[in-house]
């Protein structure tokens, strides 16, 4: 399952885009401000701003696997 979500660029607050389950194979996305090179990744150095996406991931998925997690197999 793919989550979409954003977070504001540090650097000229336009948003910046990504799915969760490609940021969490390392896959980075770059701001949506064309002049700006900022880029998110689990390797960028902006720990603070992806962990904080992060701590949402962690409540959306919390949520989606209390729904699924509940096979007989
Ligand atoms: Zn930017």
């Amino acid at each position: 399952m793919s989550i979409k979500s954003k977070i504001d660029c540090p650097e000229c607050n336009m948003p910046i885009y990504f799915e969760s389950n490609l940021l969490l194979t390392g896959q980075s996305f770059s701001c949506s401000n064309p002049n700006c090179d900022v880029s998110i990744a689990l390797t960028a150095t902006d720990k603070d701003v992806v962990s904080d996406a992060f701590n949402k991931f962690e409540q959306i998925r919390e949520s989606t696997t209390s729904q699924t997690g509940h096979h007989d197999s």
